[in-house]
């Protein structure tokens, strides 16, 4: 049989494009259908303009800081509306890119909606086309829990649209939305409260992460309260009165929900062709991210595997190069380093302390607290922490966990570290860059046997 495509891919996010690209360089015939714009959550309302957004908002703090190493800073101010302007610019130049990605790899775009007809026929607007092949790749998206007054909250896709920067907000989560946003709109001079409903946030990351990042966070001035969640949220007037479970109430001017993303499976027609999902509404899939249906495959967030771009790049290419270069390579998820670009942000690769425990039994734990050097003559006091976890009978560092200034960045090398099954003496033997925050990770000589 022939069809009109060797590979249709509907989503053009990270995990899309990237498997669209690398198929048609093996010669596929590929076309892709984006019903929003070319780049996906990642690229128009997630990981970049969350970043440019971090960004803007840490010069509050750094001005304050410039103070002390003698700069004399005046009438400093912030707009919103450059900040918004500048960020859509970025964000227009990176969808102009991603076009010319596929069109200078002939793949075929469709600025359309696709539903599946059956397991080799896709309808995109009002075209019906055939592929060997079909790659679901279309993201997730913010959920928010059914209360009185939730259509008065906003999520992370309009935070990036607002007309004005809300004077007072309210982030309602723990993960790692809300703690980035409750840091940007607190470094922006918002008077930010965050609800969490849990015990404390982040939760699944190692412990002293999360209390040392909610303590850090507190003491920038966000007004973090854990065990807090909203029971109806009303209007009065131009100010949102939000009522908490246990009665009490704040009024703001804003109201952000960061409480998950789900994977967005509705009206794709997965059922016209028999494609299973898991329990909990995601594409379910095998190692080499190919769904129930044979000739289906699914890469990203809507498969909720590790839902970060890198992991949805790396599924893209392995089910490219398993379908189209017959080197069938399953994508392994294990070690896979992250980010959370919260104020100080966290970097971490492996399992936290109790994953560890659980796995391992006993484990060695290595930690050190401190003052950053840069905050030595500042007034601003972060503090900084890095942690690893080692496993003693093979002396396999299994968890790396830093919290402090640049610690996405420098989470990026140990990663390759712990990928490689470092040990603990290869880490001693490492000299260290000095004077550096990272340098700690591998001067920590002293195993913590608690306080
Ligand atoms: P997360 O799943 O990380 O966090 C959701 C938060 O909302 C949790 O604190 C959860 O609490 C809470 N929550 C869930 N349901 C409710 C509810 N009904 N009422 C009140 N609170 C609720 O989701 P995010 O939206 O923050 O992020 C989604 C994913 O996107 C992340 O898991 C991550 O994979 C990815 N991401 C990665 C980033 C990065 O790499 N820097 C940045 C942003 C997103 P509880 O803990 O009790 O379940």
């Amino acid at each position: 049989m022939t069809y009109d495509f060797d590979l249709f891919v509907i989503g053009a996010g990270s995990g899309g494009v990237r498997a669209s690209r690398i198929s048609s360089g093996f010669g596929a015939k590929v076309a892709i259908a984006e019903e929003f714009r070319v780049g996906g959550t990642c690229v128009i309302r997630g990981c970049v303009p969350k970043k440019l957004f971090v960004y803007a908002s840490h010069f509050s703090e750094d001005f304050e800081d410039a103070r002390n190493f003698g700069w004399t800073v005046e009438g400093v101010s912030h707009d919103w509306k450059t900040l918004i302007a500048n960020k859509d610019a970025e964000i227009d130049r990176l969808n102009g890119i991603y076009h010319n990605i596929l069109s200078n790899n002939n793949v075929t775009l469709y600025e359309n909606r696709a539903e599946i007809l059956d397991a080799h026929t896709v309808k995109v607007g009002s075209e019906t086309v055939t592929a060997k092949y079909i790659l679901i790749a279309t993201g997730g998206t913010p959920v928010m829990p059914d209360i009185p007054g939730i259509e008065y909250a906003i999520s992370s896709n309009e935070a990036f649209h607002l007309d004005d920067l809300p004077k007072r907000v309210v982030v309602v989560g723990g993960g790692y939305i809300a703690v980035e946003f409750a840091g940007i709109f607190n470094g922006l001079g918002s008077e930010v409260i965050q609800l969490y409903r849990g015990e404390q946030i982040l939760r699944g990351f190692d412990h002293d992460v999360q209390e040392m990042l909610a303590g850090e966070i507190r003491k920038k001035g966000v007004d973090l309260r854990v065990r807090s969640n909203p029971a109806k949220i009303e209007k009065s007037g131009d100010e949102l009165i939000v009522t908490l479970e246990d009665g009490s109430q704040i009024k703001t001017d804003a109201i952000m929900y960061a409480t998950g993303r789900k994977p967005n499976t509705e009206g794709l027609g997965l059922e016209n062709a028999g494609v299973k999902l898991k329990e909990n509404g995601a594409i379910a899939v095998d190692e080499f991210s190919r769904t129930s249906v044979e000739n289906i495959y699914a890469v990203g967030d809507v498969t909720d595997r590790v839902a970060l771009t890198p992991v949805a790049i790396h599924e893209g290419m392995a089910f490219a190069e398993t379908v189209f270069d017959g080197k069938a390579r399953a994508f392994d998820h294990s070690d896979v380093p992250s980010a959370v670009f919260s104020q100080p942000p966290v970097g971490t690769v492996g399992l936290s302390e109790a994953d560890a425990r659980e796995k391992y039994g006993d484990v060695d734990i290595y930690k050190s607290e401190f003052r950053p050097m840069k905050q030595t003559i500042t007034q601003g006091g972060e503090r900084a922490m890095v942690k690893l976890i080692v496993e003693p009978k093979s002396d396999r560092v299994v968890g790396v966990h830093v919290v402090g200034a640049d610690a996405g960045e420098i989470i990026q090398g140990f990663g390759v570290a712990v990928k490689m099954g470092a040990t603990k003496a290869q880490f001693d033997a490492t000299v260290g860059v000095h004077p550096t925050l990272a340098e700690e990770l591998v001067t920590l000589r002293e195993k913590y046997t608690g306080d």
